[in-house]
């Protein structure tokens, strides 16, 4: 017997992360469900490199300095001789993660690349490998994105108010970078709502915009010299609780304009020129200033911490207003409507990745099974059952978090007509709007709080290894993805105040009925009495009782519609691609949900043991061990 030493014994074999486009076999499957086939194949070449290049060393080292290194600021917010100086430092990798994503279009792609309503689909199936390895740096990226939708609605939409030849150009010049692909050029957004008083109700907005324009004898200060883009009429004040992305070039906020309206929506610059200033070298007039922000300090929270997080002081903040004063709400809605998919679509890639992780692992991982036999995990039938189970969730999610972006890229570009059909149920026209409605806080609602305990999941499977840190060997780091999940159920609305916004929707006296009907139209059709009849049940309580009876019960209503919605999904996905290991899930996700199984999923459902519990893990015909065939 030969004692084991440090470096001698057994030594865990090294898991080998795969490119998750090949790889996972829900995205796989969601890809192929949703998309046309000409769309994917002229997806897949860019979409697979994508894949590749974020498992790479370089990306996972850049991960490794942005968290290790994180924002901080210098001097603590002052001078050395006292004088208040927000100074905000990010990291190198951050730095490069973020050019890194600017480069290859996570948002870009959305506005300069034309997939007509299959465009927001393609764009979110590239954030979803990205999620897991971009260190949070997708979070400003989602206000970006949020941002730039809002000021193309304001500079192309008929509806919206009309423009003063210098707002379009101010929002134009803007719109341009948001949208660029240089990360020399490329800005991201923040998205000030939540202060103190709480970021569920922003009605309570204490900051305040003051029209105050500059008078007109004077040449108008400038917010960037170089660009000749003035600073805006309206002088805002207040204490903003949460900026994530502190480190952007522009911020959509809110703020109160006088007490008897509602919150107005307002651009500003981060920085504004100031011709006074003098740098420590001596040189004038190009110097730039925050745009009367103060960094009062960052947070320290649980996870994301690689992304700069901050309390800010507005005093005498210029900026511009968004569409009509006291529609505030109205205006933020547009981007909250794209920021919402960001975070479930993020839930998705942590989750994906981490599933990724707890399989290859579980393929090199040796256990015991009595009597000193030893067995690779991927071969327990319990593991197995367990990553099966959980494999069979994380599908649902990716089913219906995808049909929400497929309505998000139908009510921003419509289907035209002939064109190439996906094979998931196309509401009619008048109908996606009422149904985007209703998926976006459900879906998010769901989802984001459904995720954390999965990641979790992941993480244990890994037994100890999955609870650390594992920097050196950042591929495996789910303790990091766990964190970072978290708070995907918290930001951009807790589960309770989206399920209750949810509630909202379907009770609005002017358009609940119209979203009511969506999901008749998309629940109706499906094949399953049992999930007809479930959602006849709901509907019925829904129509008749009253908002604050069925309050208290949102949360499980909303879950419960998400749980007919996902069932209704997996059936469309059996349909469209028969196969036992899809079928099996499709049972076991509504048997758990206490829905009755039609006769023909059920049955091949039933057929279980380990080689199903494996094809669902890994998929139907993928070796897993020499020789060993799925
Ligand atoms: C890391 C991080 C970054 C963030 N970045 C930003 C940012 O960049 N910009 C920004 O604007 N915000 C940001 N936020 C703030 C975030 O959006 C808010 O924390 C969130 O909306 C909740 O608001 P709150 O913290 O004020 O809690 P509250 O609104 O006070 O909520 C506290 C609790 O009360 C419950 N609750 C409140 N109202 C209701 C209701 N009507 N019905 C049922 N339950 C209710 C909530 O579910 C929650 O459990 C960030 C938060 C975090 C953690």
């Amino acid at each position: 017997m030969e004692p084991s030493s440090s470096n001698t014994g057994f030594i865990q074999q090294q898991p080998v992360i795969k490119n998750q486009f090949y790889d996972d076999v829900s995205y796989q499957r969601v890809a192929r469900l949703f998309l046309p086939s000409d769309v994917f194949d002229k997806i897949t070449p860019d979409a697979a490199q994508l894949g590749q290049e974020v498992l790479s060393q370089q990306v996972f080292d850049w991960v490794t300095d942005a968290e290790h290194n994180q924002p901080y600021l210098r001097g603590n917010g002052r001078d050395s001789f006292g004088r208040p100086k927000s100074e905000l430092v990010v990291g190198e990798g951050w730095r490069k993660l973020q050019d890194y994503g600017f480069e290859k279009g996570v948002v870009a792609l959305n506005y300069d690349t034309d997939h007509g309503p299959y465009t927001r689909l393609v764009q979110f199936l590239r954030c979803h490998l990205w999620e897991a390895s971009c260190a949070n740096t997708l979070c400003p990226a989602a206000m970006q994105d949020g941002a730039a939708r809002l000021l193309q609605r304001h500079l192309f939409s008929s509806a919206a108010r009309k423009l003063s030849p210098t707002e379009r150009d101010v929002f134009q010049n803007a719109y341009t970078h948001l949208t660029s692909r240089d990360p020399t050029k490329t800005w991201t957004s923040g998205q000030w709502m939540t202060e103190r008083t709480g970021g569920s109700d922003v009605s309570q907005t204490e900051t305040v915009a003051i029209y105050d324009p500059f008078p007109s004898s004077a040449p108008v200060p400038l917010a960037s010299q170089s660009e000749s883009i003035p600073l805006g009429p309206w002088s805002i004040s207040g204490f903003k609780w949460f900026s994530s992305a502190t480190d952007s070039n522009m911020t959509i906020l809110l703020a109160k304009t006088h007490p008897s309206k509602g919150v107005s929506a307002f651009f500003a610059p981060m920085r504004r020129h100031n011709p006074s200033l003098v740098s420590h070298t001596g040189e004038s007039g190009n110097g730039t200033e925050l745009n009367g922000i103060t960094i009062q300090r960052l947070k320290h929270k649980f996870g994301t911490q690689s992304l700069p997080t901050a309390e800010l002081e507005l005093k005498g903040m210029r900026g511009w207003l968004i569409g009509e004063e006291g529609k505030g709400i109205q205006e933020i809605s547009t981007i909250l409507n794209i920021t919402r998919v960001h975070t479930t679509v993020s839930s998705m890639g942590y989750l994906g990745r981490s599933l990724a992780i707890a399989r290859s692992f579980a393929l090199v991982r040796p256990v015991g099974m009595g009597k000193g036999k030893r067995i690779a995990l991927s071969s327990h039938p319990l593991h197995m059952r367990t990553l099966a189970n959980m494999t069979i969730d994380y599908h649902g999610m990716m089913l219906l978090t995808f049909y929400t972006i497929y309505a998000l890229g139908l009510d921003e570009r419509s289907l035209p007509s002939g064109s190439a059909a996906t094979k998931v149920p196309t509401p009619p026209k008048e109908l996606v709007q009422p149904l985007l409605r209703v998926l976006s806080s459900l879906h998010k609602s769901y989802v984001c709080e459904t995720t954390v305990p999965l990641v979790y999941g992941c993480m244990e499977a890994l037994g100890g290894v999955g609870y650390m840190q594992n920097v050196e060997s950042e591929h495996l780091n789910i303790s990091r993805l766990f964190r970072d999940c978290c708070v995907g159920a918290i930001w951009e609305g807790t589960t309770d105040v989206l399920a209750s916004d949810t509630l909202r929707a379907l009770k609005h006296p002017l358009s609940g009925k119209q979203s009511v009907q969506a999901l008749d139209w998309l629940i109706l059709s499906s094949k399953s009495a049992a999930l007809r009849e479930e959602w006849q049940g709901l509907k019925n309580k829904i129509e008749t009782g009253k908002q604050e009876e069925l309050l208290p019960e949102a949360r499980g209503l909303v879950f419960r519609i998400a749980e007919i919605i996902v069932s209704v999904l997996y059936l469309v996905d059996v349909e469209a691609s028969p196969a036992v290991e899809i079928e099996a899930m499709c049972a076991r996700f509504m048997e758990k949900k206490g829905f009755s199984v039609e006769e023909a999923v059920g049955k091949r459902a039933k057929e279980g043991g380990l080689k199903l519990d494996q094809a669902i893990v890994y998929g139907a015909g993928k070796e897993i061990a020499p020789g060993a065939k799925l």
